[in-house]
């Protein structure tokens, strides 16, 4: 394996068939393992979970991850499973708009698309075998060592795993090997995150639209369309209360009722979502990280998705992200067979766009969930004007979208059954 085991890629007379190790299989690792199989290398994707299964709520993604799903393959598949999402839309408790925007506002065939975790997971999973990707669960990586010709990792245990050509990084937002690659410029933790449930929508009372009520910056509530996990399993709306996470164990100790009063005093519409909830233990915690690294790839190893750019999911952009690393990494590679050459390829390739995201996130985020409410009437008044200016609107369009490259700069919106 690794350097000296290297061999002409039959796939491609051009191109050197490589040993790659990838650490995660959450959504950028196996992304970025099917592409990397594809192209004829052997590919050996590692996770610490014994049993390997979803885990979290509902996610939405954009047409620019949907981009990178169709080429993955998977895409029919989620479209089938998934709910469109047409218009964002929040507003404060009176039903008055403060964020109103609709994707066909940008270009009329875009929408975003509404997950279930379980579904996204199945699908790359399922993908991943099909593309002839060795898939080892019950390995905990704990560091790597990168040598000239080859780079391997170790396991908690000790075992070491490798030689590889290349070794992707994808252990998500607390990722235990990406202080040993270096140059981490920020790893906090956002002091508000998120009671999530996943309720059955059977009568579609929330399809179409992705929907927050605020009141001031610490009170919110949100409604995102799910879709389905399973062919046959029930429609479904993942909802989101935003809390301080500091305050998680009171809201515990004070009860559920106490709690869904709280709820039924912000919207109404949270009411058919309450009766599915009978006990604090079906509400699943979330807390988010800021992650910023000065590179993220360099040598025989690359880092991605959250491992590389956690953020808060202000901007619903974390897995579409993961996505887009993915699809980088895959362009970099068919460009060229040196290793370094594709890593630098590659962190080049999506250091400006990252940025961008973290640095939204990082502002939006305390404009809806912060304990700074003195800021609520200057949002509810100049973000609805804002939106309503064309600039302001297609500046938030193309961040949702997930095109924008900088303040200034954005790319063409992918149109899906056209690949490039
Ligand atoms: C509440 C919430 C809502 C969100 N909503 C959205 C949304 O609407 N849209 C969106 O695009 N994104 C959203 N995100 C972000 C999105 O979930 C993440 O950005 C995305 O899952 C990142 O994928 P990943 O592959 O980088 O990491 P993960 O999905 O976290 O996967 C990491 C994998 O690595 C494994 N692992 C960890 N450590 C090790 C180790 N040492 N050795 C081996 N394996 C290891 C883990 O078991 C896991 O399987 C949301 C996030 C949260 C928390």
């Amino acid at each position: 394996m690794g350097g000296k085991n290297r061999r002409r890629n039959p796939l491609n007379s051009r191109e050197i068939t490589m040993q790659v190790g990838v650490i995660g299989c959450g959504t950028a690792g196996p992304a970025a393992a099917i592409l990397l199989a594809r192209r004829g290398h052997r590919v050996q994707l590692f996770d610490q979970a014994a049993e390997l299964k979803p885990l979290g709520a509902g996610l939405l993604l954009q047409p620019t991850g949907m981009a990178v799903l169709e080429q993955l393959g998977v895409l029919d598949e989620l479209m089938r499973l998934g709910s469109r999402v047409e218009r964002l839309l929040g507003t404060d408790p009176h039903g008055r708009p403060v964020l109103d925007v609709r994707y066909a506002d940008l270009r009329t065939d875009l929408f975003g698309l509404g997950l279930h975790r379980g579904a996204l997971f199945s699908a790359l999973h399922g993908e991943a075998v099909r593309a002839g990707v060795e898939i080892r669960s019950g390995v905990a990586a704990a560091s790597f060592e990168e040598r000239a010709d080859s780079v391997s990792f170790r396991d908690r245990g000790g075992r070491e795993h490798g030689p590889f050509d290349l070794l992707l990084i994808a252990d998500g937002a607390r990722s235990s090997l990406r202080d040993q690659f270096g140059g981490v410029r920020r790893c906090d933790r956002y002091p508000w995150g998120a009671l999530w449930f996943v309720a059955e929508d059977s009568e579609g009372q929330f399809a179409g639209v992705l929907r927050q009520v605020y009141r001031g910056t610490s009170g919110m509530i949100g409604f995102l369309p799910s879709g389905r996990a399973t062919p046959d399993g029930p429609n479904t709306v993942s909802v989101f209360w935003s809390v301080p996470m500091a305050d998680v164990e009171r809201i515990r100790e004070e009860g559920l009722e106490a709690w869904k009063a709280r709820v039924r005093a912000l919207t109404p519409l949270a009411e058919p979502v309450l009766s599915q909830i009978r006990s604090f233990d079906q509400l699943i915690v979330a807390g988010y990280h800021d992650v910023v690294v000065r590179r993220v790839g360099s040598g025989r190893v690359a880092l991605l998705g959250d491992c590389a750019h956690a953020m808060s999911p202000q901007l619903g952009q974390g897995a579409n992200l993961a996505l887009l690393d993915a699809a980088a990494l895959d362009r970099a590679l068919a460009e060229s067979s040196d290793v370094a050459s594709v890593t630098w390829a590659y962190d080049a390739a999506r250091r400006t766009s990252t940025r961008y995201y973290q640095f939204a996130s990082r502002w939006l985020t305390p404009v809806f969930q912060s304990g700074m409410n003195w800021i609520t009437p200057l949002r509810d008044c100049l973000l609805p004007i804002g939106l309503r200016l064309p600039i302001g609107r297609s500046m938030a369009l193309t961040s949702l979208v997930g095109v924008r490259r900088g303040l200034l700069r954005s790319e063409p919106v992918p149109v899906l059954g056209r690949p490039e």
